[in-house]
C-alpha cells in the first residue's frame, strides 16, 4: 500500500517557479509582485456531479485547474499560485499519475506554481483554491455593468454543451465536431489573456461556468442592470457546422454550461479596443446585445424588434 506522503511526493511534488516555498512544509510560502493584489477563489469538482466517476483522468486534472484558472481570468487577474485539495477512494497510482499529469500540463500552461493541498481517502472530489495577481485596483467585477453598455461574449460558447448532449445520447454529433464539442468539455481553454486585456476596458465581467444567461444574469444583479440580447448576433454557426438543429444550438449556447468562455460588458466607445484585443488574440468576440433593458430584465430580441424574456435557465445544485 502506498503511503499519503508517497503519493504526495510522487506526484504532487514539482518545482516551483515564483514561490519561496512549495510542497513539504506545514505551509507554502509566496510574495506577490510590488502593487499586486491578490485573487483568491476556490472550486470544487465532485464525481457524479461535474463528472463522470470514469471520466479520464488526464483530461479531469486539466479541468480541475482549468476550471479555477478561468475565475481568475474572469477578474482579470493573472493566475500563480493553486492548492490542491483531493480526496481518492483507492491509491490507484496510473490514475493518479494521468490525474497530476493533466493537472500539471494546465499548470505549466497558464504559469502556476502547485504550492500545497491535501491528500485524503474518501470519496472521488478534487478541490483546488487558485491564487492570482492584479495591479491594485484594477479588478473587473461583476458589479460594474452600466446602462448603455454593450454585452459580449468570447470563442465559440456551447460547444462544451453540445459535447455533453452527444455524451448523453441526446444529440448525434459525428466526427470531427464531435471531438471538437468534446475537447471543448473535456479541455477548456480559460481566457487568462482575454481576461488580463480587458482591464481599463471592460466594465463587468463573469467566466461562462452554468450558461450564459445564467451567468448574465448574475452581472445584470450585481450592476443592478438590464438587458436586451440580439437572437441574429448568437454566435450560432460552430454549433449549427457540428450539426445541432436551431433548437439545440440555442439551447446550448444560452444555456449550456462548461464553456468557460468569458461574457463582459463594455461601453460602446471601447468597441474598436474590444475588436483590436479580439484580433491581437486571435479569438473571436461577438457584441450580443445591450444593457438597455429595464433593470433585472433579461430579453431576447427578434431582428424586427420584437422581444420576450429569457427563461434563466442557469445550472444551480439545489434548485
Ligand atoms: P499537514 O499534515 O501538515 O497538513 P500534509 O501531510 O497534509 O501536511 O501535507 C504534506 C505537504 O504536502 C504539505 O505541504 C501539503 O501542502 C502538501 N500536499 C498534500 N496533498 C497535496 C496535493 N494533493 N497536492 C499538492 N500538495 C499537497
Ligand atoms: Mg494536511
Amino acid at each position: 500500500m502506498t503511503s499519503e506522503f508517497t503519493l504526495i511526493h510522487r506526484h504532487f511534488d514539482r518545482a516551483a517557479r515564483h514561490s519561496t516555498l512549495a510542497v513539504g512544509d506545514d505551509a507554502a510560502l509566496m510574495q506577490p509582485r510590488a502593487g499586486m493584489q491578490l485573487a483568491v477563489s476556490t472550486d470544487m469538482l465532485v464525481a457524479g456531479t461535474h463528472f463522470f466517476a470514469d471520466a479520464d483522468p488526464r483530461a479531469l486534472g486539466w479541468k480541475t485547474l482549468a476550471v479555477n484558472v478561468s475565475d481568475l481570468a474572469a477578474m482579470g487577474a493573472e493566475p500563480r499560485w493553486a492548492l490542491l485539495a483531493i480526496s481518492l477512494p483507492a491509491a490507484d497510482e496510473n490514475w493518479i499519475a494521468a490525474f497530476a499529469g493533466g493537472l500539471f500540463e494546465c499548470a505549466g500552461r497558464y504559469g502556476v506554481d502547485l504550492v500545497g493541498g491535501d491528500t485524503t481517502r474518501g470519496p472521488l472530489t478534487m478541490t483546488v483554491t487558485i491564487i492570482g495577481e492584479l495591479p491594485e485596483g484594477e479588478a473587473i467585477t461583476r458589479a460594474g455593468g452600466r446602462s448603455g453598455d454593450d454585452v459580449w461574449i468570447s470563442g465559440t460558447p456551447g460547444l462544451a454543451a453540445l459535447g455533453l448532449a452527444a455524451l448523453k445520447g441526446g444529440a448525434s454529433i459525428a466526427g470531427e465536431a464531435r471531438e471538437r464539442c468534446l475537447a471543448a468539455l473535456h479541455r477548456p481553454q480559460p481566457r487568462v489573456a482575454l481576461g488580463i486585456g480587458l482591464r481599463g476596458i471592460a466594465s463587468a465581467m463573469i467566466d461562462v461556468s452554468d450558461g450564459l444567461l445564467g451567468d448574465l444574469g448574475h452581472i445584470l444583479e450585481r450592476s443592478g442592470a438590464g438587458a436586451r440580447l440580439e437572437l441574429a448576433a448568437l454566435p450560432l454557426a460552430a454549433l449549427r457546422e457540428a450539426g445541432a438543429d436551431e433548437a439545440l444550438a440555442r439551447r446550448c449556447l444560452l444555456a449550456g454550461g462548461d464553456d468557460y468562455e468569458l461574457l463582459f460588458t463594455a461601453p460602446p466607445h471601447v468597441r474598436d479596443a474590444v475588436l483590436a484585443l479580439g484580433q491581437r488574440l486571435q479569438l473571436p468576440l461577438h457584441r450580443l446585445g445591450a444593457l438597455d433593458a429595464e433593470r433585472g430584465a433579461l430579453l431576447l430580441c427578434e431582428a424586427d424588434g420584437r422581444c420576450q424574456p429569457a427563461a434563466r435557465r442557469g445550472y444551480d445544485h439545489f434548485a
